[in-house]
Formats: C-alpha cells, sequence, structure tokens
C-alpha cells in the first residue's frame, strides 16, 4: 500500500478556446500544464497562485468534476482518471469539494435540514427517518450551527454559517479528502478566522485530508502543511510550509513572500514588485512561463522549460537558477 493519498502525475487539462470559420476547435487554454504533487493522510497541501493560474481546474480535475486531458490521479492507490460514472458516484463520497460561494451551492429552495438530509442519504441509503434526523443534528453541532436552525432556508444565515452548512454537507458522507477552494475569500476578515479554525479543528477530530486552494498566501499560511505555488498551469514550487516561508527559490515565490513579509514588522525584507500580466493561458510564453516577467531570465528560460528539481529534501523548483539533471 502507497504511503500517498493522492499521488498527481503530469496532470493536464486544457479546454478548447475558439472556433473556427468551419466550426472546428483551432486553439486550447492549457489551464493545468503537467502538474505533479503527492498527499499523505492527514497532511494539509496548500495550492497558491494568482487568479487563473490554474488552481481551481486542477481541484476540479482530481474531483473529475473535469475531465482531465492527459495525466494520473490516483485516490488511495486507484486510478480515477478512466473510472465509469457509477464508479465515480462512489469515489466522491470519500472526495468532497468546499465551494467559495456556498449560497450558489445551496438550493434556495430546500430547507437546511433537506439539503443535509440528502447528502447523508446518498452516504447510506439503510438508514431510517429518525436515524437520519439524529445524524443531521448531529453534523449541525459539529460545524458550530444552532441544531434549531435545522429547518430555516439557506437565505435566512449568514455568510460564515452559510459556509459551514457547506461544510456540513461536505462531511456528510464521511469523505477522507476535502478541497477546499477559496471557502474563505467571500467572507468578512473577522469571519474567515473563524471558519479557518472550524477547519483545523475538523481536520483534527475527524483525522481529514486537505486541499486548501487560495489566491492569499496570508490564509493559505495559516492552514496548509505544505505549498504549492502555481504559476499558468504549473507548479513552479513546492515544499513545506516552513521552508518556502525562510527560503523561496523560485522568483516568483520570493515576488509573492515578499508581500506577505512586507507586512510583518519583525521581518526586514524588500517588496518586489512583478512587472506585466499574467500572459494568456492560450498563448503561453514558451520555456519557462515566469520568463517575461522574471528579472533573472537567461536565454534557455525562453526556449526549454526547466525541470523540478529538488533544492532541499522535500522541496522542489522549477528554475534554471537551480542545477538542472
Ligand atoms: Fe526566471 Fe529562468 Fe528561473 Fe524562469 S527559469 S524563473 S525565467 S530564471
Amino acid at each position: 500500500m502507497s504511503e500517498w493519498l493522492l499521488e498527481v502525475e503530469d496532470l493536464k487539462t486544457y479546454f478548447s478556446s475558439q472556433k473556427s470559420f468551419f466550426g472546428h476547435n483551432s486553439g486550447s487554454i492549457k489551464a493545468v500544464d503537467g502538474v505533479s504533487f503527492q498527499l499523505k493522510k492527514g497532511e494539509t497541501l496548500g495550492i497558491v497562485g494568482e487568479s487563473g493560474c490554474g488552481k481551481s481546474t486542477t481541484g476540479r480535475s482530481i474531483l473529475r468534476l473535469i475531465k482531465p486531458t492527459s495525466g494520473s490521479i490516483k485516490f488511495e492507490g486507484v486510478e480515477v482518471t478512466g473510472l465509469s460514472q457509477g464508479e465515480l458516484r462512489k469515489l466522491r463520497k470519500r472526495m468532497q469539494l468546499v465551494f467559495q460561494d456556498p449560497y450558489a451551492s445551496l438550493n434556495p429552495r430546500m430547507s437546511v435540514y433537506s439539503i443535509l438530509e440528502e447528502a447523508l442519504s446518498v452516504r447510506n441509503q439503510n438508514t431510517n427517518r429518525m436515524e437520519r434526523r439524529e445524524q443531521v443534528l448531529e453534523l449541525l453541532q459539529l460545524v458550530g450551527l444552532n441544531p434549531n436552525q435545522a429547518d430555516k432556508y439557506p437565505h435566512e444565515f449568514s455568510g460564515g454559517q452559510r459556509q459551514r452548512i457547506g461544510i456540513a454537507r461536505a462531511l456528510a458522507v464521511q469523505p477522507s479528502l476535502i478541497i477546499a477552494d477559496e471557502p474563505v475569500s467571500a467572507l468578512d476578515v473577522s469571519i474567515q478566522a473563524q471558519i479557518l479554525n472550524l477547519l483545523k479543528d475538523l481536520q483534527e477530530s475527524l483525522d481529514l485530508t486537505f486541499i486548501f486552494i487560495s489566491h492569499d498566501l496570508s490564509v493559505i499560511r495559516h492552514f496548509s502543511d505544505r505549498i504549492a505555488v502555481m504559476y499558468l498551469g504549473g507548479i513552479v514550487e513546492i515544499s513545506r510550509k516552513d521552508q518556502l516561508f525562510s527560503k523561496p527559490y523560485h522568483p516568483y515565490s520570493q515576488a509573492l513572500m515578499s508581500a506577505v513579509l512586507k507586512l510583518d514588522p519583525t521581518k526586514k525584507s524588500e517588496r518586489i514588485i512583478l512587472h506585466g500580466d499574467v500572459p494568456n493561458p492560450s498563448n503561453p510564453p514558451r520555456g519557462c512561463t515566469f520568463h517575461p516577467r522574471c528579472s533573472h531570465c537567461m536565454e534557455i528560460c525562453k526556449t526549454e522549460r526547466p525541470k523540478a528539481i529538488e533544492v532541499e529534501p522535500g522541496h522542489f523548483v522549477s528554475c534554471y537558477l537551480y542545477k538542472q539533471p
């Protein structure tokens, strides 16, 4: 049995970008372009990057909500890329998604009780109504909601409470992996901390494994054991959180870190300002995709994509500044 709960190898998810005059697809957006990582049980991997870097598509491809173009995704040792719809339904009891905007994902015509009861019936169809009622009330308590509010509708709750309902729904099927996609970015800062603490507590008490996706490095820092930095469809650096924050190697990670460390008065560092915009993923630059914005760019960077190399144990960087194999 592998030590990894999840193994992602060279994952690519491309979308058709345009139709030609004759109706043929004439281009593709490389939303995810060769992503690889592994995840241990009980661990939290944070995926950070700017909007459009492919982090959400990576999460959705792992859950097979989007069909990957190629690559391998092994969950609990089982290759999931070729599973049938029936097999996928079973798989999704083990992997769940927590959305950025729970309101959009909660049926406004169903009471919270019905939403959770429906989710519970996916897990076990053999329970009777009384048993399910007890389980719904238990779930509400687990996420810090008052069971007396079970008969209310989503619009009667605040944003933070709705996110708790979204989390309760994800937990109803007893998953082992939760992919949380920007779960607090729509919430006020004071509420963000409460939801992050709730997720941390649930992780410990239920032995959950998380992929935590966010554009906000401070949030990722709070929650993750390891961090993957994504840029234009690829992971440019991945390591333990402490390694990345003490010494980011990739020029893009250094720029991201400098913005966060600048907010910390105990750390002396200069903010690195990135020039230019993220290139269009339908026409990514050749070679290192970061090269048009990189102040260290060399000739080779413009033509060949750097491989990920291990700069210290468990710390991988894709950049020609470090010795390539
Ligand atoms: Fe910059 Fe070259 Fe490293 Fe890319 S490979 S980050 S362009 S130095």
